[in-house]
């Protein structure tokens, strides 16, 4: 788009482009958060920005050996009664406006790096969406993979203090949902955004610098495949100079009024049938 655009402009086309698109994704970073109060890596205000990246080539503190059988299955309850930091944190109207595009039947999928569960707070589908670095409200079991909300684990695990967590459907052990950086990537959840991406026909990404991978190979694979690129992020990405429209501001701010216009197109569509 030409520099004598407007903001009004660009969000007019970007409306036009979802309209337009039958399988849209969506793909979100830490950006999309900062206006519900939490902090990104890379963005101005970021951890890492503000206190440097870590190293990652430091070896991780090894987790202290229990003691005794009792000593497990203390240490083991711990981990799900201790009470999440990110508790009372909601979706902005950012993530509120994603959801209203899956009301409106014009989202297909949505892939997010984030794991602050406010995507799933916003209402969007739990079928719909793939948490590439696991969720702060789930937990896994290391053996079958299965999901289980971990609220109602530790609910469970005050009512009875013998209890120790363990997967209902295989007997295995329970972990935080959450991806380490060096951990392996979940293999469903990963799988099913690469084919996601590589269907879409617009791909809109919203708050990343898209430098983590592998998810920052999700716009490379809809590309790849002739897709339409979105970028709205603060600051620049490396994929900046294939997106048809980029803007360069707020999410909570840009996203709900690119959604407005979505409806409002759709409207006077009505009104012209
Ligand atoms: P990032 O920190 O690399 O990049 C975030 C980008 O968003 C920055 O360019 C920043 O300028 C921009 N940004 C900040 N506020 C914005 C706003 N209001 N509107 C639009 N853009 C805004 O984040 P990333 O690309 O997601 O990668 C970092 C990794 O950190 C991810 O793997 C993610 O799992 C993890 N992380 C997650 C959370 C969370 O769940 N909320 C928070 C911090 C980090």
């Amino acid at each position: 788009m030409s520099l004598e655009t407007t903001l009004e402009d660009k969000i007019d086309f970007a409306a036009r482009l979802i309209v337009d698109s039958r399988r849209l994704v969506v793909f979100t970073g830490a950006g999309i958060s900062t206006e519900s109060g939490l902090p990104d890596f890379r963005g101005p205000e970021g951890l890492w920005t503000k206190h440097g990246e870590p190293d990652f080539r430091r070896r991780r503190a090894e987790p202290e050996r229990p003691s005794t059988p009792e000593d497990a299955t203390d240490k083991a309850r711990q981990v799900f009664i201790q009470e999440s930091r990110w508790t009372g944190v909601q979706p902005n109207a950012a993530h509120y406006a994603i959801a209203d595009l899956q009301k409106m039947g014009k989202l297909d999928f949505l892939i997010s790096q984030n794991i602050d569960n406010l995507h799933l707070m916003s209402g969007i589908s739990p079928d719909t969406i793939s948490e590439l670095h696991g969720n702060v409200a789930k937990a896994k079991c290391v053996q079958c993979a299965k999901y289980f909300d971990r609220e109602e684990i530790r609910r469970k695990l005050l009512e009875d203090k013998t209890l120790v967590p363990s997967c209902d459907e295989c007997g295995g052990a329970m972990k935080s949902s959450i991806v380490d950086f060096g951990d392996p990537m979940p293999f469903n959840e990963t799988r099913e955004a690469e084919i996601r991406s590589r269907n879409c026909d617009l791909l809109f990404v919203i708050g990343s610098t898209l430098l983590v991978t592998p998810a920052a190979y999700m716009p490379k694979y809809a590309l790849e495949s002739g897709a339409k690129l979105i970028i709205l992020n603060m600051g620049e990405t490396p994929f900046d100079r294939f997106a048809l429209v980029r803007f360069d501001g707020k999410a909570g701010e840009i996203v709900p009024k690119i959604v407005e216009r979505v409806k409002e197109i759709l409207r006077e569509g009505q009104r012209d049938e």
